[in-house]
């Protein structure tokens, strides 16, 4: 396949999204399924692709990582998509109402200004909570297991923590009163780009569009093994563009991905991966109360 062709499919698969939520019936946008269902064909068109057009032998997919994904694709775009809207949103409506937040102006905007607009707003708030988490030791613990990935696919950008999961899909888009579509656009332009930054796809967008959105070598260098100190840069999920205005913005690649040793961790170790030091000191205390009473 055609170099040229492959560094264009980031942004060629951006705007197919964009015109397809500018041209969509209001009924498909009243239901998440259509929603679901762009997501989906997004994620399997570029898992495909990693097969076409392979970046790294390393991280071809083998049997284990592929059901490990297939399971967080699964559990994300059904428990933490609950989550997210039946836990955390009736907060930020109810925050609208208490504030007396309006904004029926915004709705008149143009769909492209309103779909960058909340993408900027989500990108702001995903980039700081990205940061704390390599910042302050808790968030890092649940955030830890998204880096003890020792390769990057299509689908692992929804692979780690639940805890962490949960919290990076905050957000305030709901304060203001948006087209619809225009939100859905915005979320799938994240999503698609983030599919990108995570994938094993031989391709390497123009400099017009990795300035503002984040690519594979972006993200690769964020999940590099070299150091946990070395992970800590461009954090921007979708927006590389955010690192670049807070200063945190590095130029680079990473082929070799992981954590510490580059031990993969099994679905039950990242589960339990938050707990795993107070788990070691209720069993160190158990093994002492017992090595007491033998004694
Ligand atoms: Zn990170
Ligand atoms: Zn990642």
């Amino acid at each position: 396949m055609k170099q040229k062709f492959l560094d264009l499919l980031p942004p060629l698969t951006v705007a197919v999204v964009l015109l397809f939520w500018g041209a969509a019936p209001k009924a498909w946008v009243d239901t998440w399924w259509v929603l679901m269902a762009v997501i989906l064909g997004v994620l399997g068109f570029v898992q495909l692709m990693e097969y076409f057009a392979e970046r790294h032998e390393g991280w071809r997919l083998n049997r284990t990582e592929f059901f490990t994904d297939i399971f967080y694709v699964a559990f994300g775009l059904t428990v933490i998509a609950w989550a997210s809207t039946a836990l955390a949103e009736p907060w930020v409506l109810a925050a609208k109402k208490a504030l007396g937040i309006t904004t029926p102006w915004l709705a008149d905007l143009p769909f492209l200004v309103q779909a960058m607009l909340a993408m900027l707003l989500f990108e702001f708030g995903q980039y700081w909570m990205h940061r704390l988490m390599h910042n302050n030791s808790w968030f890092w613990a649940t955030h830890a297991p998204h880096h003890h990935l020792t390769q990057l696919n299509a689908m692992k950008g929804y692979v780690g923590n639940p805890i962490e999961l949960f919290l990076i899909s905050l957000g305030v888009v709901a304060l203001f009163d948006w087209d619809k579509a225009a939100v859905f656009a915005a979320i799938s332009v994240s999503i698609t780009v983030v599919i990108f930054a995570h994938a094993n796809v031989r391709a390497n967008p123009p400099i017009w569009y990795s300035f503002f959105f984040t690519t594979i070598r972006h993200h690769s260098l964020h999940h590099t093994a070299m150091s946990y100190e070395d992970t800590r840069c461009n954090y921007g999920n979708s927006l590389i563009l955010m690192d670049r205005i807070f200063g945190t913005y590095k130029d680079g690649e990473s082929t070799i991905v992981g954590q510490g040793e580059r031990k993969r961790l099994s679905i039950p170790q990242q589960w339990v991966f938050p707990f795993q030091p107070l788990i070691d000191r209720m069993r160190a205390r158990r093994d002492q109360a017992s090595s007491t009473i033998n004694k």
